[in-house]
């Protein structure tokens, strides 16, 4: 279980990422475009490399999407004073593990099922 101090940097914490992903993701959806047109003089294979950068960037801001949902999540059990107990068995979610993923809804036990 958690004390009050570290609930508090928790959601101080968690605030921040929300912030610093939100910033992210607003920089990255500008820059993140389709391959431009196709003129015909590109080498095959720079059109190959140009189309895996794409697809690498989409996956990364997915990535940071699915994170931002969960850091939403994870305030509203703050709120509602949910917050550090095991979305499936009911245990406490241990310190070191929300000191190194603050948006865990799971115990390590049950995420490691
Ligand atoms: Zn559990």
């Amino acid at each position: 279980m958690i004390d009050v101090d570290q609930a508090i940097e928790l959601e101080l914490r968690v605030r921040d990422l929300i912030e610093e992903i939100e910033r992210d993701l607003e920089r990255a959806e500008a820059t993140v475009k389709p391959p431009g047109k196709l003129d015909g003089t590109e080498g095959r294979l720079s059109r190959q490399d140009s189309m895996l950068h794409h697809e690498m960037a989409k996956a990364g801001l997915r990535r940071q999407r699915q994170r931002l949902t969960a850091l939403r999540e994870a305030l509203v059990r703050m709120d509602k004073g949910a917050y550090g107990v095991c979305a499936n068995c009911g245990d406490w979610i241990s310190w070191e593990r929300l000191d190194g993923q603050p948006e865990a809804h799971l115990c390590g036990t049950c995420a490691a099922r």
